[in-house]
């Protein structure tokens, strides 16, 4: 018998067998696919000679994440870390997000400016208490009270300049809008006010980083340390119900649905049709385009940027996320990462790689390829003639690359401030799945979404306490 199984090698399901297996217990990981990583796997893509970030490119959460620290990935990983955040093109002008919070207010100039100052400027001072409140559960009682305090009052003036004051300041509410809209569903509601800023915040605090190498090197990283403890982990295996695994623990980093699927008469009624139906936020269609030369941006600054926004004033970036929900947009907001302005090592000499991605209806298959290009198009024209290849990944197509993405959901379920706490259920210790031995490690568990490996890292240590009554888990390092 195994002291614990993990289902899934995501970056949450690789910290938790390295948390695990820190602690002196054997641990054996079960993934489906031929290779580690989940959504934050780069691979090339039908023969392609590039490689491809598959799922997330940019690691804000990465930096900000004690189970990054220490699993020792900030360490391990080359840490990319671009002068601009991030910029937002809004029509013919652009507003940047430096990693210099004054410079960015500066640039942004006048009421725009201040605004912008005044809300991030106090979250950007308190970052690190911040990082450790929202990268729990929000249920636990906060060590940082007053960092919370200040984050729920900046939250409300989100809200206002995103949705009541934003043509005021318009390139102020354009920036943060951007951030916003990563939490797919253009909902006005305080929980996506709360993730934009959050989001934000990081930009100007240590910066949106891009691993060299791809998001790859992050999960190899977290695989390194859970087998140098003497973690085993076993590609290529589809684990179809917990009976075929004899262990005595069993983490699942995989969607709510599947845990419920996979523990079929382990868990009660109630949880388990709980988890089955689990409220999902919009699809998304990514396309990776290689590319004979950098984007010919109209406006030479944005190919500094690590990440770009297109998506018009706050105003626009919201109707294209609310029609994103229902029918998808001809103008939808689009996020677009491009590493190999600092990363050489993904395309062969010469070649660049970009990764572009909008919402879309939930498990849709329709393709945004041409909506995507003609909206860089028209940001830089002569881009369609750079194009060589380009690969699209439709909503359908994500959950078939990886179950965990139902629907094309980026996010393991909605993230709306109900989603946020009852993941999958109201707890102090929510990975637990009132079952002996059952615990939750994925996005689908607190705290959500990105590559932070905190669901797989607070989970696990939530086994370790109540099956193990092992309170330090790291006696080995
Ligand atoms: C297109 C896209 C863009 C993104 N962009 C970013 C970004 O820029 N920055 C960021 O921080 N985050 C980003 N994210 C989100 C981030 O990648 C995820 O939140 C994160 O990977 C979740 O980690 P996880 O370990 O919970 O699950 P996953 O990474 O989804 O891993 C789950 C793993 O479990 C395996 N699995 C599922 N069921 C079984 C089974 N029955 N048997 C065996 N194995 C199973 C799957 O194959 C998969 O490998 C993005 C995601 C996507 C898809």
């Amino acid at each position: 018998m195994i002291d614990v199984a993990v289902i899934g090698a995501g970056p949450n399901g690789l910290a938790a067998a390295a948390v695990a297996a820190r602690a002196g217990l054997n641990v054996q990981v079960y993934e489906a696919n031929e290779t580690i990583g989940g959504a934050a796997r780069t691979q090339s893509l039908d023969g392609s000679q590039a490689v491809f970030d598959l799922g997330s490119a940019v690691h804000p959460m990465a930096l900000e994440s004690q189970a990054m620290r220490e699993l020792g990935v900030h360490e391990q990983v080359d840490f990319i870390v671009p002068e601009l955040s991030f910029a937002h093109v809004i029509d013919e002008r652009t507003a940047y997000a430096y990693k210099d919070l004054e410079r960015t207010v500066q640039e942004l100039g006048g009421d725009d400016g201040k605004a912008y100052q005044k809300l991030l400027a106090p979250l950007v001072e308190q970052i690190d208490g911040l990082s450790e409140t929202l990268l729990n559960p929000l249920l636990k009682i906060p060590t940082h009270p007053l960092t919370l305090g200040t984050f729920a009052v900046s939250a409300l003036g989100g809200m206002a300049l995103k949705d009541l004051v934003s043509s005021k300041y318009e390139r102020a509410a354009a920036l943060y809008s951007g951030c916003a809209a990563h939490v797919a569903g253009g909902s006005r509601g305080p929980a996506n006010a709360g993730a934009g800023l959050f989001l934000a915040a990081t930009a100007h605090a240590k910066g949106w980083p891009i691993p060299r190498g791809g998001s790859q090197a992050i999960a190899d990283a977290l695989a390194a340390q859970a087998t140098a403890h003497g973690a085993q982990i076993h590609t290529g295996v589809r684990v179809e119900h917990i009976d075929e695994l004899a262990a005595q623990n069993i983490l699942f980093d995989t969607s709510a649905e599947e845990a419920a699927k996979l523990s079929a008469g382990h868990l009660s009624d109630q949880l388990s049709s709980a988890m089955s139906a689990t409220r999902r936020s919009p699809g998304s269609c990514l396309v990776h385009f290689v590319l004979s030369e950098p984007v010919p941006w109209t406006d030479p600054v944005l190919a500094t940027a690590g990440t770009v926004h297109l998506g018009g004033t706050a105003a626009q970036v919201g109707k294209a996320e609310r029609a994103a929900t229902r029918k998808g947009s001809a103008k939808p907001f689009l996020i677009v990462s491009q590493p190999t302005q600092f990363d050489d090592s993904r395309a062969p000499a010469g070649q660049h790689v970009i990764w572009a991605y909008c919402h879309v209806p939930l498990n849709s298959s329709v393709n945004m390829r041409q909506e995507i290009q003609a909206m860089i198009q028209r940001a830089a024209p002569g881009f369609s003639e750079t194009i060589r290849e380009t690969h699209v990944v439709n909503a359908h197509e994500l959950e078939r690359q990886n179950s965990a993405l139902v629907g094309g959901d980026l996010s393991g379920g909605t993230m709306d401030l109900l989603g946020s706490i009852k993941r999958p259920r109201f707890s102090l210790d929510p990975w637990y799945l009132q079952s002996k031995g059952l615990y939750l490690v994925s996005s689908a568990a607190p705290p959500g979404p990105s590559v932070h490996g905190m669901g797989g890292f607070l989970g696990a240590k939530a086994m370790l306490k109540r099956e193990f009554g092992i309170k330090k888990w790291n006696r080995t390092r």
